[in-house]
């Protein structure tokens, strides 16, 4: 669970229900400090006088503020619209893609406005029905580890459920879900894992769940009825990948319960970097062993210049190949969504 050295709170948040409660919770814990914002200046509360101090004193930091813009990011392709309840994360993975996107905004920030968005989600969906519109509620978070606090993503399934022309996804790499078992989700919500191996996780994903713990959790979601999915990247190629990445599919394969009706959906990705996210890494984790030796790569021009270093095509062939095989042999009823 995330527990914040700061708290600071937005003027207008504490006109929500939700901002009282948040302020009430932590104002009575001595080892939080509570902070009201006059202003937008969120930075100047967060000690640290470069980036990896910042980086981390930042991910301590809680900011309780409404969503004032409501108008919602797209977020292709893989759904419509970014759903704007939380942004930021407790967790420190090196390869993380928020690294680069909220580089000077590394703190969590919970929306209280919470009826607002999903007011303006029923506006996106009268828009478009009768197609379906789908909404992503981790575009710039993991949502779980503040889901305790706020019971927003609940609220967000329960919403969706009762919404005919919309859907509701997000990814986690935690596995505190219990509070989501019982919610009314209508099959409208589907939750995906991000996975990886053992070896991986230890060395770069700091404060997430471990591996067998976020598997359990998907278990537990699938049980009630929702629809899973994983998730597995960024895959590295090194010594023994190929056997402990087996033995990853092995670990669901054995922990997932056997009846499950939907797909299980199935989404594999190669580590790639850019330039940007290169040297972003390189300030917030001056030691990692992240592989990122250009020369080991292909660079895959991109759009606008922000070109990617990839693996090389027959490495990439075989890691197709592998995962396709591996995951085939032990799942009848999934979806492998691609394998990049
Ligand atoms: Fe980023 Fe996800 Fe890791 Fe959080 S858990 S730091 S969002 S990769």
């Amino acid at each position: 669970m995330f527990i914040p050295n700061r708290v600071l709170l937005e003027k207008e948040s504490l006109d929500y229900p939700l901002g009282k409660e948040l302020y009430d919770r932590f104002r009575n814990d001595s080892e939080v400090e509570i902070i009201k914002l006059t202003s937008n200046k969120i930075n100047q509360y967060i000690p640290g006088e470069d980036m990896y101090k910042k980086y981390r004193e930042g991910k301590k930091t809680l900011v309780v503020g409404t969503k004032k813009s409501l108008k919602f990011q797209s977020c292709k392709p893989s759904a419509h619209y970014q759903l704007p309840l939380v942004s930021g994360c407790m967790g420190q993975c090196e390869y993380c893609y928020l690294n680069t996107q909220l580089g000077d905004k590394p703190f969590v920030r919970v929306h209280v406005n919470v009826d607002d968005i999903l007011n303006q989600a029923k506006k996106y969906i009268d828009a478009r029905k009768p197609e379906i519109t789908i909404f992503e509620g981790a575009a710039t978070s993991d949502p779980i580890p503040v889901e305790p606090y706020t019971n927003s993503l609940k609220k967000a399934i329960e919403y969706f459920g009762k919404e005919e022309f919309a859907r509701f996804r997000f990814v986690t790499k935690y596995n505190d879900v219990d509070s989501l078992i019982d919610a009314k989700h209508n099959g409208h919500t589907e939750v995906r894992f991000s996975i990886n191996t053992d070896k991986i996780i230890k060395e770069y994903e700091h404060y997430t769940a471990g591996v067998k713990r976020r598997i359990e959790a998907a278990a537990k979601l699938a049980d009630s009825g929702y629809p899973i999915g994983f998730i597995i990247a960024p895959v590295f190629i090194y010594d023994n990948w190929k056997e402990d990445y087996r033995e990853l599919i092995d670990m669901l394969y054995t922990i997932l319960p056997k009846d499950i009706d939907k797909p299980i959906g199935f989404e594999v990705i190669s580590h790639r970097y850019t330039t940007k996210a290169k040297n972003t890494i390189l300030q917030v984790f001056p030691e990692t062993t992240l592989p990122m030796n250009d020369e080991e790569r292909k660079y895959k021009y991109g759009q606008f210049g922000y070109g990617k270093f990839v693996y090389t095509k027959e490495e990439l062939q075989d890691m197709k190949d592998f995962f396709q095989l591996e995951i085939d042999s032990k799942f009848k009823n999934k979806n492998i969504k691609y394998i990049i």
